[in-house]
């Protein structure tokens, strides 16, 4: 039964930046203001996320790990209006049947925090012969989760990865992605220190109560974020009166901008997803106003109406379909290219 525990978490957790993705979200769903991330060997040695949200109460901690445990779905109408990144109580079992994963959570009301260990979906001993029962100890109020060992007990999966340095890239990745679109959240990435006098580098650092633009300059650089045009759709409709109302706001590189390589930001309420068709169309836009080798950059935040947007697919696809895709990405498309090509003149 373990061994299919393992083989189902892989599923959902691929990588140590996939894991990362699914710990990020959890701090957002509580509602943290600042996110600290710290990293050894790529996140394959070390994970550990530090956020100010909610904390975890004593009670929910030895079901934490359990599948199907969720805080955030409490009917199946839910699903349609969904809010929170999470709703299928998965990441935090699949992250504990293939890694070592450790907790330290306060709420405002608990007076201390609490220390649990997992592993295999139940509570742990944080050491052989010790008791499995959360134990309080010193703590701020939110969560430190700490993940130690991925992919310990499956070879197969360690193996198929590149390098820490590969996979600490992808970290970033994420980590920057979701800067961005947060930008008043204070967002931190740092490698784990190795030595007690090394002073490890912070490699993601935003101060909170910034604009998307600004989180741009500091993540992507001062220059590019003066060479992006601004383009803000609220209150849309795709088709007709009788279909709901979306909103669009998009950062997109003007005719000046030099870059090598495709960068594309797409938060679909929300979430970082993928999508093909968007992402084509984006690309559609620059050709033959970008000079040939060059890239755009695009930010692109969409809000749907959650009933539109399929949420329920597997949890590692992050190709999202909605109603009207057609029809939407033209509208947003051609106003980029509005932008641009206005820029360009
Ligand atoms: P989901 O996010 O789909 O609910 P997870 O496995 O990611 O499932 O998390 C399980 C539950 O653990 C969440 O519903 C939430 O109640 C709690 N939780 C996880 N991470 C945090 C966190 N950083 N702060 C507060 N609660 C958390
Ligand atoms: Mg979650």
């Amino acid at each position: 039964e373990s061994l299919i525990n393992r083989i189902a978490a892989g599923e959902i957790i691929h990588r140590p930046a996939s894991a990362l993705k699914e710990l990020l979200e959890n701090a957002l769903d509580a509602g943290a203001t600042s996110i600290k991330i710290t990293v050894k060997d790529g996140g394959l040695k070390l994970l550990q996320i530090q956020d100010n949200g909610s904390g975890i109460r004593k009670a929910d901690l030895p079901i934490l790990c359990e599948r199907f445990t969720t805080s955030k779905l409490t009917s199946f109408q839910d699903l349609s209006a969904l809010t929170t990144y999470g709703f299928r109580g998965e990441a935090l079992a699949s992250i504990s049947h293939v890694a070592h994963l450790s907790v330290v959570t306060k709420t405002k009301a608990d007076s201390c925090a609490w220390r649990a260990c997992y592993s295999d979906g139940v509570l742990a001993p944080p050491k052989p012969g010790l008791s499995v029962d959360p134990k309080p100890c010193a703590g701020n109020d939110g969560t430190l989760l700490t993940v130690e060992d991925l992919f310990y007990n499956t070879p197969t999966r360690l193996a198929a990865l590149r390098s820490g340095a590969d996979e600490y890239k992808r970290i970033l990745d994420v980590v920057t992605n979701y800067a961005v679109h947060n930008p008043s959240i204070a967002f931190q990435c740092k490698k784990a220190s190795c030595s007690l006098a090394g002073q490890a580098q912070t490699d993601v650092s935003t101060p909170g109560s910034a604009t998307v633009l600004q989180a741009i300059a500091l993540l992507y650089g001062a220059s590019l974020s003066k060479e992006l045009v601004h383009v803000k759709l609220d209150d849309q409709k795709a088709i007709d009166k009788d279909s709901s109302i979306w909103s669009a706001e998009a950062f997109a590189s003007n005719p000046n901008h030099q870059s090598k390589r495709f960068t594309f930001l797409l938060f679909i309420n929300h979430r970082l997803v993928d999508s093909s068709r968007i992402k084509r169309a984006m690309e559609a836009v620059y050709n033959g106003i970008l000079p040939k080798g060059s890239a755009p950059f695009v930010y692109l935040s969409l809000l749907l109406d959650p009933k539109d947007v399929d949420a329920n697919v597997h949890p590692t696809k992050r190709e999202v379909h909605f109603l009207h895709e057609e029809a939407i990405t033209e509208i947003i498309a051609d106003q980029v290219q509005l932008a641009v090509t206005k820029q360009g003149t």
